[in-house]
């Protein structure tokens, strides 16, 4: 057993069960902190481990705003629980033809793990990067443009049974020498309908991130840009999961050996956004939000001068970010902006 779970475990059994949220933010740290999650010898892969054409076009996307800020002098470009650092790198290189671009920059990452620190530091060789455990350490100065590509799916949520006709918050409690779920003796008042067996998530944490970007964006203005997979509209249902190897493990079993993460519940954190009196356009499926940033056109840019293995890497890259059965819709994006005439 890792020394993750036995020392959780042990301390369970001392104190008590845990809220979903303790367990999850635990579970996460220690995971990002001890393993080398990301790529085919990893557990998952993500959009830009994918393709480089991921970050290209989110860079694109990042002059469109610059520009229709009104070319600000200076604009802190952050990013949030940047993994690799691929995707920056990507955005960066992307955007070096536009030097008043990239004069302008000052980039900031938000990253906990010290040993994604590393890599990322690899990645960004060259270029003048600072890092941060958390949005409140950036001095922010000027106009600002964040992303967060899978980083809201992996702040933690609390999960609410409904049972015996009342709402009940979720824990993790031990049975037998192994984690468990239990829930709470005490009813919990939850502004929900609810039917036997319910299962419903709330995730204070992401909705206080948001809350907390939309608050700077409207002192500072610019935008923020949020790529998670999720749903559109609030729902009932336990999405918490952990996959390992590729493939998805039981969430409890494997804690600290597998990446948990939640469905984002884009319904809630663009109403945050918006009650901060930020611009909230509809959210996107990832397909046609990469197909209307010119996806298309750079795969075929790509493919010009590459060889025959290389362009059906492209293709098979192209298919895995847009395609509905793929990442297409179950992906999605969602901006904020400051401003309703930046979108
Ligand atoms: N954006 C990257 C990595 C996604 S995985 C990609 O698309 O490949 C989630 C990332 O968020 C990791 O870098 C992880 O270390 C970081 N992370 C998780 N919880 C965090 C927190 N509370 N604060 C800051 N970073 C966090």
């Amino acid at each position: 057993m890792s020394d993750f779970r036995a020392e959780l475990i042990k301390r369970i059994e001392e104190e008590g069960a845990m809220p979903v949220s303790e367990f999850m933010g635990e579970a996460i740290s220690y995971y990002y902190q001890n393993k080398a999650p990301f790529g085919t010898k990893g557990d998952f892969i993500t959009a830009p481990e994918i393709s480089q054409m991921f970050g290209e076009l989110i860079g694109l996307w990042c002059v469109d705003i610059w520009i229709k800020l009104g070319k600000p002098e200076a604009l802190h470009l952050i990013e949030c629980g940047p993994g690799k650092g691929t995707m920056m790198a990507d955005m960066l290189r992307a955007t070096k033809a536009l030097p008043m671009f990239h004069d302008a920059l000052s980039v900031h990452l938000i990253e906990t793990s010290m040993s994604l620190m590393v890599e990322q530091k690899q990645a960004l060789d060259g270029y003048d990067v600072m890092w941060h455990e958390s949005m409140v350490q950036i001095p922010l100065r000027a106009p600002f443009i964040l992303i967060g590509n899978e980083f809201l799916d992996a702040l933690p949520i609390d999960q609410y049974e409904f049972k015996g006709g009342a709402w009940h918050k979720r824990l993790v409690g031990v049975d037998n020498g192994k984690l468990v779920f239990t829930t709470s003796e005490d009813k919990v008042e939850v502004s929900h309908y609810g039917q036997e067996g319910d299962v419903i998530e709330i995730s204070p944490a992401r909705d206080a991130f948001v809350a907390d970007v939309a608050a700077k964006l409207k002192q500072h203005s610019g935008a923020a840009l949020f790529i998670d997979y999720g749903h559109h509209k609030s729902a009932v249902g336990d999405t918490l999961q952990a996959v390992k190897d590729h493939k998805p493990v039981d969430v409890l079993a494997f804690a600290g050996e597998a990446d948990i993460t939640s469905h984002v519940d884009f319904e809630s954190i663009a109403q945050e956004a918006q009650e901060k009196g930020c611009h909230v356009p509809p959210v996107a499926p990832q397909g046609a939000f990469l197909q209307a940033l010119g996806i298309m056109q750079r795969a075929e840019t790509l493919s010009k001068h590459a060889t025959e293995a290389q362009i059906n890497d492209i293709q098979t890259a192209l298919a895995r970010l847009t395609a509905a059965k793929e990442m297409g819709v179950l992906f999605k994006a969602l901006a904020i902006t400051s401003d309703e005439n930046i979108k």
